[in-house]
């Protein structure tokens, strides 16, 4: 098993990522690397923690992508990139924190559920879907979108910036729709930037 080690920046914690399975050594890499540079970028929000963390990241081949409870990170490493490794990593630091990043960033951008229960009822009827308010949306949204997808697809567009505009790009809704250029001045990118930027000081 490979233990990847994290130290937070300013701080006397460690993360630790026990990588469990094995994948081709390009991908191990590309794994860790991102792994850093997730920290380089978010490692402030960790500071004001009181434990470090044992992450356990489950490698296969057929299983999907995945963050479950208990700090375990599930990643097929078929076609694995940067940006799902990013998004399940956003989503453990949104865990880290109860929770309550994307909890702070619905309300933000105002989106959510028009009736939950029936969402819940009726998941095909689009009309009761997430919506993401304060566009451009972080990615496209269906029936399984919700706050905490739409925070995890937040962090991994602000530290994938280029990619996450090719990308909306490609889906048809570039951000000069709604006149902006670059997902940082988006309104989701201004509340992370925002998120990180407190925890600097
Ligand atoms: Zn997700």
């Amino acid at each position: 098993m490979l233990v990847h080690r994290v130290r937070v920046k300013d701080s006397a914690l460690e993360h630790q990522f026990q990588i469990i399975g094995t994948a081709h050594p390009v991908v191990e890499e590309m794994l860790v690397d991102t792994i850093d540079h997730f920290y380089l970028i978010t490692g402030g929000l960790y500071r004001q923690q009181e434990t470090s963390k044992i992450y356990s990241v489950h490698l296969d081949t057929k299983e999907g992508n995945n963050f479950q409870k208990g700090d375990q990170i599930y990643l097929n490493t078929v076609n694995l990139t940067e940006w799902i490794v990013t998004h399940e990593l956003a989503h453990a630091l949104d865990a880290a924190h109860s929770w309550q990043l994307s909890q702070q960033m619905k309300a933000y951008t105002g989106s959510g559920f028009l009736c939950k229960p029936l969402h819940y009822a009726r998941p095909l009827w689009k009309f009761f879907w997430y919506r993401a308010g304060s566009p451009p949306p972080p990615c496209g949204i269906d029936k399984n979108f919700n706050s905490l997808e739409d925070f995890a697809e937040t962090v991994t567009a602000f530290i994938f910036p280029e990619e996450a505009k090719k990308r909306a790009e490609a889906r048809g809704y570039p951000y000069e729709k709604w006149g902006y250029t670059h997902f940082h001045d988006t309104p989701r990118g201004k509340f992370f930037k925002g998120m990180v930027a407190q925890e600097k000081q």
